[in-house]
């Protein structure tokens, strides 16, 4: 079955009860037991509920896995997925992490003894040499954030297995339409569900999914432990929003196709970061293990003063955090997602005093290039006398 089909019928589970098409919004904590012995699939909603458990086989179904678990934000699936961990244990993390990963990392479990190192995993040889006795996994991001460098996952999760690690991929970019990290080796999938499975802004959530039973109970366990689980409400809402990823996904990645390509020819952009781009560095790796370059695109407009500009002057992006809504999100991550990196950190990742992160909408693509356009024009103007 393709992408798009798999997508309507995992969102589409009638209610068993009443033939409703769409998915009950079952707002019960607790669950009447029949039987004094025998107790029913259903006790309490943070160990399960319907609602959910039909969100999370659907989050399961797109990526390719057998079991779903849904968390109340992308953090909390990322944190929990962490929490299988033990004292003593070591990891392996892209250096290109998102902040918030970046911020457990560093802040949180190493007070639990788990530590961490951070790798260029483009370098695979850097990959093997971090490898000690006691490391345990390894966490890819790709494309990252916000410079969209990519990982090879095959090549990585081949090198984790080699060494008995389990490979973590976090598929927030790229959505489960355009990249199955499941399909090239990684044992489990984070989302933040936030970003394009919820699609609209609206909602704070997260995904996990696995093929490994094994997996699945340590995630369940800490899921159903620590109880950072997804509102019922919130997982109709996501359920609603996925059912549009395929039809999204495809727009707006078409649209940043040909955003990117005519940034690529502006005098005013020194860089464009799009994986989809022949001249891209990762554009090789991209082709061979997505189905294009995704949504999100970085540029460099060569100053603080010259995106102050852009950000200022364009009218179609909302100037916001966040990606992936049906609105285009115009984010300047030196003041935002990366503010709290000292200037040197952040010329060390590639996020200079120019960069833009844009993540592609559903508006039309020359309404926005005439947008973008019309704001280059302003570009230095406001030091002319
Ligand atoms: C946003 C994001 C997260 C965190 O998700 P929240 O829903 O904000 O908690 C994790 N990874 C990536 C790549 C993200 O973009």
């Amino acid at each position: 079955m393709h992408d798009w089909t798999k997508i309507i019928k995992a969102t589409t589970v009638a209610d068993p009860v009443s033939g409703a098409v769409n998915t009950p919004i079952q707002l019960s904590s607790t669950f009447n037991q029949a039987s004094f012995d025998n107790f029913g699939k259903y006790d309490y909603s943070r160990s399960g509920n319907p609602t959910r458990d039909v969100a999370e086989h659907a989050v399961a179904t797109l990526e390719d896995g057998k079991f779903g678990y849904l968390f109340s934000t992308g953090m909390a699936a990322v944190s929990s997925v962490l929490m299988t961990f033990s004292q003593g244990d070591h990891l392996i993390v892209s250096k290109y992490v998102y902040g918030g990963t970046f911020r457990v990392l560093e802040e949180v479990l190493p007070r639990f003894g788990i530590d961490h190192t951070f790798v260029d995993l483009g370098d695979l040889d850097a990959v093997k040499a971090a490898i000690r006795p006691n490391t345990k996994a390894i966490y890819i991001e790709t494309p990252s954030n916000p410079i969209l460098a990519v990982t090879d996952i095959q090549a990585v999760t081949d090198i984790a297995h080699a060494h008995g690690l389990i490979a973590i991929a976090d598929n927030t970019f790229m959505s489960p339409v355009l990249q199955k990290p499941l399909h090239l080796g990684a044992d489990i999938v984070v989302h933040s569900a936030t970003k394009f499975l919820a699609g609209h802004s609206d909602i704070v959530a997260g995904a996990v999914v696995t093929d490994r039973q094994d997996l699945a109970d340590r995630i369940y366990f800490i899921q159903n432990a620590v109880g950072a689980t997804l509102g019922v409400t919130d997982c109709w809402l996501l359920l609603r929003g996925i059912k549009t990823l395929g039809v999204r996904m495809q727009q707006s990645s078409a649209a940043a196709q040909r955003i990117a390509a005519w940034l690529e020819q502006q005098p005013q952009v020194t860089r464009v970061c799009y994986p989809g781009l022949p001249s891209n560095a990762g554009y090789v790796t991209q082709q061979r293990q997505a189905v294009n370059g995704g949504a999100v695109l970085s540029f460099d407009v060569g100053s603080e003063d010259a995106a102050r500009t852009v950000a200022e002057t364009t009218t179609i992006p909302e100037f916001s955090v966040s990606l992936g809504g049906t609105e285009t999100i115009l984010s300047y991550p030196p003041k935002m997602s990366h503010a709290e990196l000292s200037p040197e950190e952040r010329a060390k990742s590639g996020i200079t005093p120019g960069l833009l992160r844009f993540s592609v909408g559903l508006e039309d693509p020359d309404d926005l290039i005439a947008d973008l356009a019309q704001a280059f024009a302003k570009i230095g103007g406001a030091t002319q006398p």
